[in-house]
């Protein structure tokens, strides 16, 4: 039985699925990076959502959801975190590199590149880590400012 891409990214079955409770603002967060294909801070989180909304709780909204690795993040070049549906760093399939634009800022997943699952052992990283996951962000010029 395969989950439908819809079924995937439906908020309530989400939310369900990780044991939490369905709020306005968690299913909104969801809804909001179930539909975009850049990862996405919080301010462009709340421009999003409903003007009320408080930017503390979006903050712990996310960090609930990046604990529970529902969300993964990655910084863009203000350094500020921009965040994603589903986990970069659980098991090799899903784990993708990140692209920042240094001209415009925009931050990609790179979905369909693949970080190499020996890369902690071709970087020569000492054998008393353990390594959970690498992280790769490839730096340049995106497509659109090329
Ligand atoms: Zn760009
Ligand atoms: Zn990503």
């Amino acid at each position: 039985m395969k989950a439908s891409p819809a079924a995937a990214t439906d908020p309530v079955r989400l939310l369900h699925d990780a044991g939490l409770r369905v709020t306005p603002v968690r299913q909104g967060v969801l809804a909001i990076l179930g539909k975009s294909k850049t990862p996405l801070d919080v301010p462009a989180l709340l421009a999003q959502l409903p003007a009320q909304t408080d930017a503390v709780t979006v903050y712990r909204t996310l960090n609930t959801f990046t604990r529970k690795k529902m969300v993964h993040r990655v910084r863009g070049e203000e350094r500020s975190w921009r965040y994603a549906l589903g986990q970069a760093s659980e098991g090799p399939e899903h784990q993708h590199p990140h692209f920042v634009c240094e001209q415009c800022g925009r931050v990609e997943c790179l979905a369909s590149a693949e970080v190499p699952t020996a890369l902690a052992k071709a970087m020569k990283v000492d054998r008393g880590y353990a390594v959970h996951y690498t992280e790769v962000i490839v730096h340049g010029q995106c497509v659109r400012c090329r």
